[in-house]
């Protein structure tokens, strides 16, 4: 009932013109389109899907290089789950996995510290992926590793950081976004302060969202209201875990362990200082420390991937959409995980659940 008042309201909202607001996480993806939130908005409001997956934005070449190590080095890889359908420029972590690659599935880094723990003959690398949210968690693992002086266990980092991958994608001429959609696990660590900047320079109206349907409604409303008045800021939409400041001890936990670093995202390319790796003092948990020869990670040449993470391409304007490429035979990174623009649509379009919130 709430959903159906809210979405009216947006519907009476007398919008000049069509608004385009991106949802930066791929959990607010997967929310929109598992209750189909963007069927209850008016056809003034578009949304567009973010570089908010962290799978989605590993780059073809971080794979390649997982695999590489593994071959040359004969160490164990301990991945997400996810990660291991993502094509990699030759061949998945899966396939590699059935071709002889010890490849190993594990919920978090901290399980992944406890098999390296139980096997000190084997070398673990761990594929260190995430944004904030996930970052800190590696960050306390890495810190019992090295307290333990556990040194079969290494970390071969993908991580990223979002605010200056906002700055890079927003800053871009070829790139308009009215308004975003900020996401609410990532600004839970950092605070909402490091995101000032998007409405202070740039211009884009900013409400960090939770990720209940009725949530994301409101947020959508926030922007509206900002949008129409002409009046960007950044709204907090998420009181109940999101305050100004953050996290500080997982900050400062992120601060011992890790620096900043300049990273290729998919689709948006190299960013500066948008990546977190180890600090050199701890040099000997880098899996960094592992020769290989120089990886140069290529895509599937239709796959649109990139474009989709940029907010220039919808999921179902890709040629390959639902044909060749499904989540059961992903030919792209947002076909793999559910936080995944493709996933989500292709997956969630005309549920249960959604058909029960439209109703409801
Ligand atoms: S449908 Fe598949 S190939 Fe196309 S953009 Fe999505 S993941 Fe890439």
């Amino acid at each position: 009932m709430l959903a159906q008042k809210l979405a009216g309201r947006l519907r009476s909202l007398d919008l000049p013109r069509r608004i385009r607001i991106m949802e930066v996480c791929g959990g607010h993806t997967a929310a929109i389109y598992r209750y189909a939130l963007h069927a209850l908005l008016p056809d003034t409001i578009e949304l567009l899907s973010g570089p908010g997956c962290p799978v989605c934005v590993t780059p073809n070449e971080y794979i390649d290089r997982a695999i590489a190590i593994a071959d040359s080095h004969h160490v164990v890889l301990a991945s997400f789950g996810d990660l291991l359908r993502v094509p990699g420029s030759h061949e998945s972590l899966s396939q590699a996995r059935a071709r002889g690659c010890d490849v190993r599935v594990y919920y978090s880094s901290a399980e992944a510290l406890d098999f390296a723990e139980t096997q000190p003959q084997r070398n673990v690398v761990f594929l260190g992926i995430g944004f904030e949210t996930t970052a800190c968690t590696i960050a306390a693992t890495m810190r019992r590793a090295i307290e333990h002086n556990v040194r079969n266990f290494k970390l071969l980092s993908a991580m990223k950081t979002m605010p200056n991958a906002l700055r890079a994608l927003l800053s871009s001429p070829d790139i308009r976004v009215d308004g975003l959609l900020l996401p609410g696990h990532v600004t839970a660590i950092t605070g909402t302060s490091v995101f000032e900047f998007l409405p202070r320079d740039l211009g884009v109206a900013c409400t960090v969202s939770g990720f209940e349907p009725l949530d994301i409604l409101e947020s959508i409303d926030s922007l509206a209201g900002q949008i129409l008045a002409k009046a960007p800021r950044l709204e907090n939409g998420y009181r109940r875990a999101v305050h100004s400041a953050g996290n500080a001890s997982a900050q400062q936990a992120m601060r011992e362990l890790f620096c900043e670093t300049d990273v290729t995202w998919r689709g948006l390319g190299a960013i500066p200082q948008s990546g977190l790796t180890l600090r050199s003092e701890f040099a000997e948990w880098d899996a960094a420390q592992y020769r290989i020869a120089a990886q140069h990670g290529h895509e599937h040449p239709a796959c649109r991937c990139g474009d989709i993470l940029r907010g220039h391409t919808r999921p179902q304007e890709c040629p390959l959409f639902g044909s060749a490429c499904t989540p059961e035979s992903p030919l792209g990174a947002c076909m793999v995980s559910s936080e995944g623009a493709c996933a989500a649509v292709y997956q969630f379009a005309n549920t249960h659940e959604a058909r029960e919130l439209h109703h409801a």
